[in-house]
């Protein structure tokens, strides 16, 4: 749900570009996106994320019509933010796997979705 406070974020998402937040104080980038940052309290700022990351855990949910796998993958940037892996068999899905941002459509004029796919290993 696009809110002003993250709006940039969803404007960026239409571009193809993962935003995460980073605080002008102490410089640790965090997620979800907040106003202070959740370390110092100072303010933050956008900053454009390379979109490449590390599955840190997931679980598959198979109890549904279409099984899908949720998973807290850790940026580059140091943050971790829950998200899905896609463009992969389910059973692929590893800990440690390297994986890089893939904005997915959502129905009508709601923003694209930002999720997660695995880097091939020829291209890394
Ligand atoms: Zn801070």
């Amino acid at each position: 749900m696009a809110t002003s406070e993250t709006q940039p974020f969803w404007d960026a998402a239409r571009e193809g570009t993962l935003l995460v937040k980073v605080c002008t104080a102490c410089g640790a980038a965090h997620w979800y996106p907040r106003a202070l940052c959740p370390f110092c309290f100072g303010a933050t700022a956008w900053k454009e994320s390379a979109g490449t990351g590390t599955i840190y855990s997931y679980s598959v949910m198979r109890r549904v019509p279409r099984p899908y796998a949720i998973a807290y993958v850790t940026l580059d940037e140091g943050v971790t933010m829950m998200t899905n892996v896609v463009g992969c068999e389910l059973d692929d899905v590893r800990i440690g796997m390297r994986v890089r941002v893939v904005f997915v459509p959502s129905a009508g004029d709601e923003p694209p979705l930002p999720m997660f796919s695995p880097i091939d290993a020829s291209t890394a």
